[in-house]
């Protein structure tokens, strides 16, 4: 299951940089989760890092994106492909 972020929302920023997938950017009002991108945190972490950093636990899952362990790992898998490369530094 992919997650969603609520109208409790603070607009605080400290979880967008912790998503592993850039799932997690602002929407018009409050911060958003893009359910394509979000695994849970499956095969990165073993939290949902962006619930760990939440101040206000506006994170519940998203009822209307029911995924199994093995679809959120088929959807990280998914997003390694065609994640851009990372720039090597020296
Ligand atoms: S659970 Fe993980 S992948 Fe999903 S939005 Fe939060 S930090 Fe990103
Ligand atoms: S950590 Fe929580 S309150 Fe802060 S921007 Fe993210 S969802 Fe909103």
């Amino acid at each position: 299951m992919a997650l969603l972020i609520t109208s409790e929302c603070i607009n605080c920023d400290v979880c967008e940089p912790e998503c592993p997938n850039q799932a997690i950017s602002m929407g018009e009002e409050f911060y958003v989760i893009d359910p394509e991108r979000c695994t849970e945190c499956v095969g990165h972490f073993g939290e949902p890092q962006c619930v760990q950093v939440c101040p206000v636990e506006c994170i519940p899952l998203n009822p209307d994106h029911v995924e199994s362990p093995e679809q959120l790992m088929a959807k990280y898998e998914r997003l390694q492909k065609t994640a851009l490369p990372r720039l090597v530094v020296g």
